[in-house]
């Protein structure tokens, strides 16, 4: 069924919250298209592959977590920046995107979708007491030893984690953050948890993870941030009645 994007907006932002948010760029309509969506199209991040997919498949609208438009980069629409944007304006796509907000939400967001994934129970936000927390800690259901659980993660996302033991303890208790969210290992460790997992790793987090004594787990920036849109995704099909695909542009990243 189409919907007008007036009504699929309304209802992303009801769902997604983005005023209480501090975010690097704008969340929701960023690229206006046509009026009525009924082929949605859901992927991480906004390149020109997904856009490219997007248009064969007659998408109205492309929902991302990653979209334009960031703090600190160049404001003209020029580039590699012009050729993504000028496909979605000549094809009348819209481009719908949802950063910090699709990471946080309580029921649809990475963080929640990712501990899903890998059979995590969440107990707490990374910020205790915080629903919307960016970054949560849960437990697992029987505490395992640091490569078994990597090989879990492994075998749940489709790709090999990079696995920094910080101690002896195996894992039972664990924070995590999709994306790159590596900096927040000092508060991980500070909750007391036996492991931090995120997608990316800095050369510095080597060194913090082993003398912090937590166990850190980079299990890719992409593949950790694949499950908010696809869960957003799927809601908006059952609620709205749009058409909706997950594409995925894979990124060893
Ligand atoms: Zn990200």
């Amino acid at each position: 069924m189409a919907v007008p994007i007036s009504d699929l907006m309304a209802h992303l932002d009801a769902l997604l919250k983005p005023e209480q948010f501090n975010d690097y760029c704008p969340n929701g309509l960023q690229v206006q298209g046509r009026q009525q969506v009924q082929q949605l199209v859901c992927g991480v991040t906004a390149s020109q592959a997904l856009i490219d997919s997007a248009i064969e498949v007659g998408a109205d609208a492309v929902l991302v977590h990653h979209g334009f438009f960031w703090k600190g980069e160049d404001p003209c629409i020029t580039g590699m920046k012009q050729k993504r944007i000028k496909a979605l304006l000549e094809h009348e796509v819209n481009l719908i995107a949802y950063h910090l907000p699709l990471d946080a939400q309580p029921l649809y967001g990475n963080n929640v979708q990712l501990a899903a994934q890998l059979g995590i129970t969440v107990t707490d936000g990374l910020e205790p007491g915080n629903l919307y927390s960016v970054g949560h800690i849960g437990k697992l259901d029987k505490a395992a030893p640091v490569m078994a659980f990597a090989d879990h993660v492994a075998n749940k996302l489709g790709r090999r984690p990079l696995v920094i033991e910080g101690g002896e303890q195996t894992i039972s208790t664990v924070a995590w953050c999709t994306g790159a969210a590596q900096g927040y290992i000092e508060k991980a460790a500070a909750l007391e948890v036996d492991a931090f997992l995120s997608g990316e790793i800095s050369e510095q987090t080597v060194h913090q993870a082993r003398e912090l004594g937590i166990h850190y787990i980079a299990a890719g920036h992409h593949a950790t941030e694949r499950y908010g849109v696809q869960a957003v995704g799927k809601h908006l099909q059952l609620e709205l009645g749009v058409d909706y695909q997950f594409i995925d542009i894979d990124n060893p990243v």
